[in-house]
């Protein structure tokens, strides 16, 4: 495994963004991991300024719902954010395409999302970017909003100013926000109530909420009964998301609101509303202890890298102040990192569960010849490089281009296959992630895709 700087070991990439990818660091000593967002300024080189931005704003954010931030380091050509890992991956990765989630687990995070928000807007930061895929989950599956890079303080010394920037994902983002002038806080809770349509559902209600796009024409017009994804949602939740994505952002829902709402102060447990969701389906998404022994995979023990939010919640304070991982400041201080690729002895292996994998029992050539045959079979245009990355490159539903990578990894003696969305809409990635595994489900293992795996970071050669 390569080190990164002295004693900091490189691990496997957690995901892909706009600007470069984010890697895990691993403790050499203490096994203690962090989250590394690496930006390369030459490919990039207008992200500098917005790096700056990010770090300045994620900095001053203390709270058990939002990603801690570390640290920063900067080297000629790149950029480098530390950042709390989030083992528990990404929340959209709980969400079944068109179906969503067990309706507890939904409100679960909903409420934790709309937690973080509130401490957000009442330290006057605007998130600008709020969807599943920056939602992340710690070790205990809770809620990290994450991904500052297009936030901005909106109010300072209680004088708030509008926003002009039009900035974030399309489909998450509010009609008022296209137009060109917003105030920030009813622009991020439209987000929030798309989020919560996501998670209800499994769709997205459009691809924007402009006023040529027949669904929300269709939605703004209170004819949707019939239309989904809302004939899918119980009238309770889905006259709180009616509230929430209220076209005129003066007469929607504020925070306050959203609280005092009655889907959002029923007590949803875990065993009524499993019943109402289709529960086989939902419950397959979390792993089974069965399907770990039967394959003979042991859960990798590693050193507890401790639930930091509750440190953090004690203290309000930005800076270092809170339990942390140990040596962090090695991170950010050495100005070189260290350049040789030694291999360590350890295998490191951290918990990760994602949807989007299965193991095959096939080995490793024969895997990329079955899955690039199945891809073009599939009218999938498909390259791959030869350290086992197939990268996919098609269009959604709505034409829009969609690109994702099947990588190919040794783990535990057996191949994994892990599929990961580089550009486009996840449902629809998931969505072809599911045809993908059909076809080739005689050489898949079952219940693969649900365990949660020790992640070997060496690619296969
Ligand atoms: P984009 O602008 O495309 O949303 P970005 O360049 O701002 O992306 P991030 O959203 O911060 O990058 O990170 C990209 C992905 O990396 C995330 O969606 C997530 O899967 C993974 N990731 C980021 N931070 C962490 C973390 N702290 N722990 C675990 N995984 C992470
Ligand atoms: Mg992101």
């Amino acid at each position: 495994m390569a080190e990164f700087v002295e004693g900091w070991f490189l691990g496997h990439t957690l995901g892909e963004g706009a600007y470069g990818e984010v890697k895990l660091v691993i403790n050499k000593t203490t096994g203690e991991a962090v989250a590394m967002k690496m930006i390369d300024l030459q490919k990039h080189p207008d992200a500098k300024q917005n790096i700056k931005k990010e770090a300045t704003v994620h900095r001053m954010l203390s709270n058990p719902n939002i990603i801690r931030y570390y640290g920063q380091r900067s080297e000629a050509t790149m950029e480098y954010i530390f950042l709390e890992y989030a083992s528990g991956g990404e929340l959209f990765d709980r969400i079944e395409p068109d179906i969503g989630m067990p309706l507890w687990e939904a409100q679960k995070y909903f409420k934790q999302l709309i937690s973080a928000i509130e401490y957000l807007h009442g330290h006057g930061v605007a998130h600008r970017d709020l969807k599943p895929e920056n939602l992340l989950l710690d070790d205990q599956d809770n809620l990290k909003v994450s991904d500052f890079g297009m936030a901005t303080v909106y109010r300072l010394q209680g004088r708030e100013r509008l926003l002009e920037k039009r900035c974030g994902t399309l489909p998450y983002v509010a009609p008022e926000v296209l137009q060109g002038l917003y105030h920030a806080e009813p622009a991020d809770i439209w987000s929030c109530g798309i989020i919560l349509v996501a998670l209800l559902s499994g769709e997205l209600p459009w691809d924007e909420a402009n006023p040529q796009c027949v669904e929300y024409i269709a939605w703004r017009e209170a004819r949707y009964m019939s239309l989904t994804p809302w004939k899918k949602l119980d009238t309770i939740p889905l006259g709180l998301i009616r509230n929430i994505l209220t076209h005129a952002p003066t007469s929607r829902y504020k925070i306050a609101d959203i609280k005092h709402h009655r889907w959002y102060m029923q007590n949803l447990r875990k065993d009524d509303s499993e019943d109402c969701v289709d529960g086989g389906r939902v419950k397959s998404l979390r792993y089974d202890d069965e399907d770990i022994t039967r394959l003979g995979l042991s859960q990798p023990e590693f050193p507890d890298t401790e639930n930091q939010s509750l440190h953090i919640n004690a203290d309000e304070r930005p800076g270092f102040s809170f339990s942390q991982p140990a040596a962090l400041e090695d991170l950010f201080l050495s100005t070189q990192p260290v350049q040789n690729t030694q291999t360590s002895q350890n295998t490191f292996q951290r918990l990760v569960r994602r949807m989007t994998r299965f193991f095959v029992k096939t080995d490793y050539e024969e895997t990329v010849r079955r899955l690039v045959k199945s891809l073009k079979e599939q009218n999938y245009i498909c390259r791959s490089n030869d350290i086992g990355i197939i990268t996919v490159y098609t269009v959604d539903r709505r034409k829009s281009p969609l690109v994702f990578k099947a990588i190919i990894l040794e783990m535990d003696g057996q191949i994994l296959v892990d599929f990961r969305l580089s550009k486009g809409c996840g449902l629809e990635f998931k969505r072809c992630f599911i045809r993908i595994k059909e076809r080739l489900d005689s050489v898949i293992f079952k219940g693969s895709v649900t365990w949660p795996v020790g992640v070997k970071t060496k690619t296969m050669p």
